[in-house]
């Protein structure tokens, strides 16, 4: 379940190869993929103990109009800048929350983490060939 404008498929394969990684059956899984209230720009998570159920929280994409009023007096946009800026998806941090809260499905609770995947500062190097584009066909699809 995608409602951010992130590329759905492409979470889909990430969020697939993770919960293979944890060594758990992505067959019936739900993970639901949303955006910070604040649109911020932070990677966090939540997830139920012994379920097959996480939710992810992601940056928001959020095209804002860097505009600036030239000598002619007219007002240039300067979209395509910010938005090349805010439309990188950090799949390794995405990742290493993600792994986190796989540990919480297995029924991990932190006291028996290790410190690494407790903080989230775990190696998951590997997710960095996991593109997901900022082209938006999420339910919330459409760039603004
Ligand atoms: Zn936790």
């Amino acid at each position: 379940m995608n409602k951010t404008k992130w590329n759905s498929k492409q979470l889909k394969a990430l969020i697939t190869e993770n919960i293979r990684k944890a060594g758990l059956d992505p067959v019936g899984y739900i993970v639901e993929v949303v955006t910070g209230r604040s649109g911020g720009e932070g990677y966090s998570g939540c997830a139920r103990y012994s379920r097959q159920w996480f939710r992810m929280r992601v940056p928001a994409l959020i095209i804002t109009k860097d505009c600036f009023v030239g000598s002619d007096g007219k007002t240039t946009y300067n979209e395509v800048q910010t938005k090349q800026m805010q439309t990188i998806f950090d799949s390794v941090k995405f990742s290493q929350v993600c792994q986190h809260e796989l540990a919480h499905n297995r029924g991990v609770r932190h006291g028996e983490m290790d410190a690494g995947i407790r903080y989230c500062e775990q190696d998951e190097d590997w997710a960095v060939y996991f593109e997901v584009k900022a082209d938006g066909d999420g339910e919330d699809s459409g760039l603004y």
